[in-house]
């Protein structure tokens, strides 16, 4: 049994507290701290958990960016595992803290450099020796996208296909918050991500975009129907393309509303989405930054939201030599989550697979001393995991249906 820390407490780590307290409550963890730098934060979160569910989690205050100040709380709490759902930019400090405290790792998105919006691997790969000489598992990408769609390929690979040629990974937000412009996770995060230049890859070599240039229409299943989706660069194809027997092209697809598209399209003209900063009177403010700050927090979209999410991965490949093609996904009902833990279907798509990376780890399922990406582990104790804790999963074979 273990002790679970957290850090941060907006809407993916809300999330990740209430499904820790459920495994608290079920006797799989025997302690759950959520720590973040509001810890107001963790207190409201922390007393949530305590009404719907009738488990009592510790709080407390860090700011993750001072690895002293971290290092000192983890050796006061000694936590097992540490489930780092703050922000990208946290992640290096936070490795660098488990490691010198002796304390799993889990995260949900790679690290970004704050002055520019690329996010890679390499800052995290390089990790992996000190990691594995020092006999720490660091699990990066415990998210859904990346997360869930990099076990769906390796338990594609395991029981549908013995080669997978073609992966399209295809993430539908198709929920209406009714605000004229909201990001469903952190708006700074995800601003720079939508407005980076796309990127796939085909035959070997990464093939780059203009932001947002490429869109298909897809059907999604469950009443959602067709929908717009663009060519985006995500960081699970990173990991993917190197991991994935055989395969040819790898591409991630996303859904946008037209107000979403024409907003940023208007802010990107003005310059609000820029990352670098500009004088205003005598004082340096970087506009994403401050477009932030105005933006609807997406924890309060929690009860605004409805319609449901669908993410999935088209996977192309063979099978006793003949081509083969399945479709693994969810779909997830904003509404349904928000009556569960209080969160919008994002935080939760996020904050469940955190959890169950950290509870896998935690027990020793997923513990291998190094720096691993999700693909690497059996995929089948997660597969299962998530049918048990609210994202139930379908495989079915579209070969000749889906181009
Ligand atoms: P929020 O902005 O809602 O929450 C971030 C939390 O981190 C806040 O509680 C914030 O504290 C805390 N925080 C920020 N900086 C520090 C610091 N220096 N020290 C301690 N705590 C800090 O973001 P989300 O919950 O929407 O996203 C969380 C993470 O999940 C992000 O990394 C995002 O990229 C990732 N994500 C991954 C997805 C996936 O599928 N893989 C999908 C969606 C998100 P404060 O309250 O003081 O601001």
């Amino acid at each position: 049994m273990a002790h679970v820390l957290i850090i941060g407490a907006g809407g993916v780590g809300s999330v990740v507290a209430h499904k820790c307290g459920q495994v608290l409550r079920e006797g799989g963890f025997d302690r759950v701290t959520l720590a973040s730098r509001t810890l107001a934060r963790c207190e409201a979160v922390a007393a949530s958990v305590r009404t719907r569910l009738a488990a009592e989690l510790d709080t407390a205050q860090v700011d993750a960016d001072n690895v002293t100040e971290l290092c000192a709380l983890l050796r006061e709490l000694k936590p097992d595992v540490l489930c780092n759902v703050a922000l990208p930019y946290q992640d290096l400090h936070i490795m660098e803290a488990c490691l010198a405290c002796g304390v799993h790792y889990v995260d949900t998105a790679n690290y970004e450099p704050p002055d520019t919006a690329r996010f890679e691997y390499k800052w995290q790969w390089a990790y992996e020796e000190r990691f594995r000489e020092a006999g720490l598992t660091a699990l990066l990408g415990s998210g859904f996208d990346p997360g869930v769609t990099n076990v769906y390929a390796a338990w594609a690979l395991r029981h549908e296909l013995d080669e997978v040629h073609v992966l399209d990974i295809i993430d539908a937000n198709a929920g209406d918050h009714g605000q004229p412009f909201a990001t469903n996770f952190n708006p700074e995060i995800n601003i720079r991500e939508v407005t980076a230049r796309g990127r796939y890859w085909e035959r070997g070599e990464w093939v780059e975009t203009d932001p947002l240039s490429w869109s298909m229409t897809f059907d999604f299943p469950e009443g959602i129907g067709p929908k717009k989706c663009f060519l985006m660069y995500h960081e699970e194809l990173e990991s993917l393309v190197l991991h994935l027997k055989g395969l040819r092209r790898a591409r991630f697809w996303m859904t946008f509303s037209e107000s979403y598209l024409n907003h940023l399209k208007v802010l990107g003209n003005v310059g609000m989405t820029r990352i670098d900063p500009v004088k205003y009177r005598g004082q340096d403010i970087v506009p994403i930054q401050f477009l932030a700050s105005l933006l609807p927090d997406p924890a309060s979209l929690g009860p605004l939201t409805r319609g449901k999410t669908c993410i999935g991965d088209v996977l192309r490949g063979t099978r006793n030599g003949k081509e083969k093609t399945v479709y693994v996904y969810n779909v997830c009902d904003h509404e349904a989550c928000y009556a569960e833990v209080g969160s919008q279907a994002i935080s939760y798509t996020t904050g469940v697979p955190a959890m169950i990376g950290t509870k896998l780890v935690a027990e020793g399922v997923w513990r291998k001393p190094g720096v691993w990406n999700m693909e690497q582990f059996d995929p089948d104790p997660f597969m299962n995991a998530l049918t048990v804790y609210g994202l139930p999963w379908h495989c079915v074979d579209v070969t000749g249906k889906i181009v």
